[in-house]
């Protein structure tokens, strides 16, 4: 039997337009509030084909060879890093990589993991992650210098008038935002539906 090979190693959808998915097991370092609303966890994403295919990209991304993935992401304005799941120290080498190879794709996203952040941002002018932050976030990750978003905003959250937080991700579920939760001046415009997607946007890597 041929061993396993996804089709494409980049995923798609129409929000994000193309990224780079990786699985929540052994990944993620989820905090309270994410871990009862990750939206990774359920529809298409969580689909044992599309699991499958998240653990061969984590374990391609390790690796030395990245030939493929630098062929698809050279035709691409923006591919978002940890579409699902998160980055792991064992990715890093591999992402710098990716950042020179195609230096006219933006690679950009979110992570829970302040290690990360550090180890990638400043390094290319392509390459940008906010941390990601929530109500329920540990002290010591609110205190990240570099540039935060805040997701998911619960109704009960009050977001801090902060010039760091970047991009707010308003709580949804199913495309649309889950009842009783207010507007941010600062909320993602594609989840409101009022923009298509990223590539009209860009908010979050320009910054
Ligand atoms: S704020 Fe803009 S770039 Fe960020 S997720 Fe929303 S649409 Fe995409």
């Amino acid at each position: 039997m041929k061993p396993y090979r996804p089709g494409t190693i980049l995923s798609s959808n129409t929000k994000c337009g193309h990224s780079i998915n990786l699985p929540i097991a052994g990944h993620c370092r989820p905090t309270k509030n994410c871990s009862h609303t990750c939206y990774a966890r359920k529809g298409r994403t969580a689909l044992p084909s599309n699991k499958r295919k998240q653990v061969w990209v984590s374990n391609y991304l390790k690796g030395l060879d990245l030939k493929e993935l630098i062929e698809e992401c050279k035709t691409k304005k923006a591919v978002r890093l940890s579409g699902t799941g998160d980055l792991n120290k064992d990715h890093l080498l591999g992402i710098r990589r990716l950042a020179r190879a195609c230096p006219d794709t933006m690679l950009w996203g979110m992570t829970r993991k302040l290690e990360i952040a550090k180890a990638l941002n400043g390094k290319y002018p392509n390459l940008k992650l906010m941390v990601s932050i929530d109500s329920s976030s540990p002290a010591e990750i609110q205190k990240y210098q570099g540039t935060l978003c805040w997701g998911p905003r619960l109704a009960t959250d009050v977001v801090p008038k902060d010039k760091r937080i970047h991009t707010v991700f308003p709580y949804h579920n199913s495309g649309r935002i889950v009842n009783g939760v207010p507007e941010d001046k600062k909320d993602c415009q594609a989840v409101y539906h009022r923009i298509p997607g990223c590539h009209e946007c860009g908010r979050c890597w320009n910054w």
